[in-house]
This record gives structure tokens, sequence and C-alpha cells, in this order.
């Protein structure tokens, strides 16, 4: 079974051998496509139900279970894996009732290894680079990037680099890139320009670019729409919602959902509702103005995993919009740390950009878009420990510009056992 690096612009083709990340004639963005022809067939429900629990490499991957419509090329034995995926879908009601609908799942991306969804992509990122027999890989990283890429590299014995904006890194993310033995640098630019600068030095020093301006990240990362399709018993929901940084993700779904319909896994192609933070929203605008001139924009946000202004994959989003009927909804951060707060709150939490999942939703059926009998998925893109800064200072009531509507306040008390019965009482 054969795989083809295809420009998405002019269809140019190249041998998947080849490093290249933009289209040589256009500069367009490239896909890794497979022809599921002879095979499509086999691709069944049976097929992958099969390979639940499986205890060897690969198929106890939640990202190469699904192998064929991933990388069919790959030697198993070349795969660099840390079993990721396997996450958990969640069923909350008193979600849904907060977001005003009858049934909400969450699917928990924060339960991969590193700690959010970036490892999806990052086992396949990296056992491309190996094949490619690199020594070195780099990306530009608000964080999870950084932390995921920083462990994959380690495992495959690779030298891992790390182009970090110099503010606002969640701590979380800072200190797994350090301890698994990254090369961090910390660069005095914000991330859309640490993009810039790792395409340009990685050229330079022949480093391979682990953004998810690579194609083999997406095609990872097509995986949690297979995972949480399957758990849904392949059944669609009506909406899938995801916060919207860099596109990496967008752009994976509408790649796998679609790849999904094509070998017949689903019947249906369900809606998906791209979120953006109010002060990171150039995809908002752009969905807005028809998606004529595209401006991107200075971006600012507590939610440091979207504060992204110039997204890479802005076309695939694009692309994927059409292929699912899709919308672009914003939320403004209180918005977001509110609804973190719901959801930190049930037992389960999230970083703050996985929240736009839950604020975006419920700003939508508050619109009158998602209706309160719509089945809705919503992802959780990274764990509770990765921000602890934005939690604590929720809880605390020490963010700028947000007034916390589910305060957990701490208390305190002296040693004095009258105290705090009081308290508790
Ligand atoms: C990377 C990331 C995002 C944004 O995903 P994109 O694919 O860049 O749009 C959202 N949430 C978290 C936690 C992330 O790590
Ligand atoms: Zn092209």
């Amino acid at each position: 079974m054969s795989s083809i690096l295809q420009c998405m612009e002019c269809a140019q083709q190249y041998p998947i051998q080849r490093v290249i990340y933009t289209c040589e004639s256009c500069g367009g963005l490239l896909d890794v496509n497979h022809d599921f022809g002879a095979i499509g067939k086999t691709l069944t429900r049976d097929l992958f139900d099969g390979r639940l629990g499986a205890f060897e490499s690969p198929y106890n991957s939640g990202v190469w279970r699904y192998k064929e419509l991933v990388l069919p090329g790959v030697d198993d034995r070349a795969v660099v894996s840390r079993m990721e995926g396997n996450t958990n879908l969640y069923e909350l009601p008193r979600i849904a009732a907060y977001a005003g609908i009858d049934t909400i799942f969450l699917k928990h991306e924060g339960e991969n290894p590193t700690g959010s969804f970036k490892d999806r992509g990052m086992t396949t990122g990296v056992t491309q680079a190996k094949a490619l027999g690199m020594a070195r890989v780099a990306c530009a990283s608000t964080g999870n990037t950084s932390a995921s890429m920083a462990s994959y590299a380690a495992r495959a014995g690779m030298q891992g680099i790390i182009f970090l904006q110099n503010q606002q890194i969640a701590l979380g993310k800072l200190a797994q890139g350090i301890a698994f033995g990254a090369t961090c640098l910390q660069i005095n630019a914000d991330f859309d320009r640490n993009m810039e600068l790792v395409q340009e030095v990685s050229e330079r020093l022949g480093i391979y670019v682990l953004n998810s301006v690579n194609p083999f990240r997406l095609e990872g990362q097509k995986s949690i729409m297979f995972e949480a399709l399957q758990q849904l018993r392949w059944r669609a929901p009506d909406w899938i919602v995801a916060p919207g940084g860099n596109l990496g993700n967008s752009s994976a779904f509408g790649k796998g959902l679609r790849e999904m319909f094509e070998v017949g896994l689903i019947d249906r192609m369900p809606r998906l509702a791209i979120v953006q933070a109010e002060g990171a929203n150039p995809l908002y605008r752009h969905f807005r103005a028809g998606f004529k001139d595209f401006k991107p924009v200075k971006a600012e946000t507590i939610a440091t995993a979207i504060k992204i202004g110039n997204p890479v994959n802005l076309q695939k989003a694009i692309r994927t919009l059409e292929w699912t009927s899709g919308l672009v909804e914003e939320v403004s951060d209180q918005q977001i740390m509110d609804a973190k707060a719901m959801i930190d709150g049930v037992g389960i939490g999230c970083e703050p950009a996985s929240a736009c999942s839950v604020a975006g939703a419920k700003k939508l059926v508050e619109r009158g878009i998602i209706k309160r009998g719509d089945t809705v998925l919503g992802l959780l893109t990274g764990h509770v420990l990765k921000d602890p800064e934005a939690t604590i200072g929720y809880h605390a009531d020490q963010l700028d510009g947000i007034s916390p509507k589910y305060r957990n306040r701490m208390l305190q008390a002296d040693d004095d056992i009258d105290e705090i019965v009081r308290l508790l009482q």
C-alpha cells in the first residue's frame, strides 16, 4: 500500500521520503495521502474493534490501532510509540446542563503520555523522522508541542530542539521540555515569529521540523476522531467542538472524518465547530469575512496553547470547514476560565485552551445554532496540571480582567480546633 505527499492546492506529488513541508511549485500545504483502493473494503469496524485491548506494539497505541489509515507503509518495529491515545470519553450531564444541552461527551486528550493530544501527532512525526534518518528535530511551541517532542525525541535517541516564546509558557510544559533533555531556546519573540525562525534555521542546519506544518503530524492527530467515533460505537455525533490555535487539529479532523466516511466506518459527517479565544481569533474573523483577505492578528489570551495570530494550517482548516459544514466561534477569557472551572469542578479538569470546547458549545447553544437535543462531542486538549498558575490565579481572584464565577476559595486557619470546626460547619 502506497502513500504520497500531495499539494492541497495544485495536486503536485512528492515521494514521502522527501524532506519538504510545502509545495515547491506553489507554496501550498502538503497532505500525506494513502491509496486505500485495494484494501479500503477490509478497513471495517470489526477490524479496529478486534484490536481493542491489544498488549503488543503497535496496536496497543490509540494511534497505531488505525495504522492502515495513519501510516500504512511503516515497519511495525520502526514505530516510536508511548502507547499514546487510548484516552477516555466522558459523558458529563453536569457539563451538558451548563452548556444548555441534553448530552455532551468530552474526550480527554490530556490523558496522553505527556498530557496533551500532541503525542498523537508526535508518534507519527518522530517515526517519520527516524525513517528519514534524522538526528535532530525541532519545533516552535507555546508549550505542549515541545513537551511532546522532547519526550519522543528522547525515546528515539534524537536531539530535540525547542523554540520557546519568551513570555507566558505554562510551567508544566516548560518543565517537561527541560526534564526530557531537549535543547531549550527561549527566544525574545512570540509564537508566530518563532514559527518562521524554526523553519529557516532548520532548513539551514538540516534539522527536521515537527510543527503541525509537517503533514505526518496531522496523520497521527486524525486518530482522535477514529478513536472518539469508535468509542461512540461508530455513530457520528451532530457536533464536534474543539479549540483552534495553529489549526493542526481542525485540519486533521476534517481529513480523518472524510476518510472514515470514505471507507464506510461512519455513515454521515458530523459538523465541526472550531472555537478561538477573542484575543487570538484570526480564523473567526476570516470566517466572518467570507474567507476574503486573511489578516493575522497580534494574539493575546490566557489560553496560551491557542495564543496564535497567524495559524500555519489556515487553508487546511478552511477545507475542513467546507467538508464538515463547519463554523467558527469565539469566546472571551472570562468564558474560557469559567468553563474550565466547571470542567475542573466535576473532577475531570483541563488546561485553559481546552475549555474553549465547552465555552464554545455553550455560546453556540445560546445563539440557537446547537440545539438542546443535539449530541455534542467536545475535545479537551490538555491536562489540568499543565498550567497551575492559571488555575490558582482564578480561584485566588488574581487574574487581570477576570472575575471568577465559580471560585473555590482557599480557607486558612490557625492551629485551633474551635476555629477549624467553625470554618467547616
Ligand atoms: C496545541 C494545542 C491546542 C491548539 O491546537 P491546534 O492544532 O494548534 O489548533 C489547543 N489546546 C492545547 C492544550 C494544545 O496543546
Ligand atoms: Zn502546489
